[in-house]
């Protein structure tokens, strides 16, 4: 498999908390671990000349990998378009924590993608709500970690054609925090835990549910945009 790993980079490059944690920027500790897995992972920023995207690139990925917070707004409306064009084409799309705001995510949802936050350093719990789901395989009853973000409902998406985790917080909030969408002839899946101060993409647990997602939203069938006109057939 091919998977790109696109990340912003913006805070790596100017706060040192998160740049002790993800020296080389959370998407290379992402494509780390998946080559771990045997794939084949390549990398791409938002300074990148054209934020590293092409349609010639994203025809051969199988699926793109997307973590965004403070620079959504930096991403040009045409990259996201390409981006939803390709998930409708068959291409696997996998939105992490605050990609829930990114643009590409948002056209793909179509609603406003809100939620409630706050960040006191609560511990979160990631609860398996489908344990038979393929992105659970190997996940327990819940797993924890230690401190995150809180996201709480509502959260502003269209009902999740299969929700494999629900979060709950210290402060008792809860959250849909691991949600599957078929789009087109694509596969997308958001998974909430990956707060930029915290260690989270180091986790074990958090490794193992991305390696599953990867192959879960692999595409199974990709075509071109296409509404041809067509002919009577004669049975
Ligand atoms: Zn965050």
């Amino acid at each position: 498999m091919k998977i790109l790993v696109w990340n912003e980079f913006a805070h790596e490059k100017t706060d040192e908390r998160v740049r002790a944690i993800y020296p080389d920027g959370i998407h290379a500790t992402i494509a780390a671990f998946l080559r771990e897995e045997g794939h084949e992972v390549l990398t791409a920023t938002l300074d990148d000349e054209g934020c590293g995207l092409s349609e010639a690139l994203l025809d051969t990925v199988d699926v793109l990998i997307w973590w965004g917070h403070i620079r959504h707004g930096d991403v040009p409306d045409a990259v996201a378009e390409l981006v939803q064009k390709k998930v409708l084409e068959g291409m696997g799309f996998i939105a992490l924590h605050s990609a829930h705001h990114s643009k590409p995510f948002k056209r793909l949802m179509g609603t406003s993608c809100n939620l409630s936050w706050r960040e006191d350093g609560d511990y979160e719990l990631v609860w398996t709500a489908n344990p038979s789901h393929p992105i659970a395989a190997g996940i327990d009853r819940y797993f924890k970690l230690a401190h995150e973000e809180v996201y709480g409902e509502p959260f502003d998406i269209p009902e999740a054609d299969e929700t494999v985790f629900l979060s709950s917080y210290e402060g008792g909030e809860v959250f849909r925090a691991g949600c599957c969408f078929y789009r087109g002839c694509g596969r997308i899946f958001y998974f909430q835990p990956g707060h930029e101060t915290y260690p989270t993409y180091l986790q074990p647990e958090v490794q193992r549910v991305i390696k599953n997602a990867v192959l879960w939203a692999k595409p199974t069938y990709r075509a071109p945009l296409a509404c041809p006109h067509v002919k009577k057939i004669s049975p």
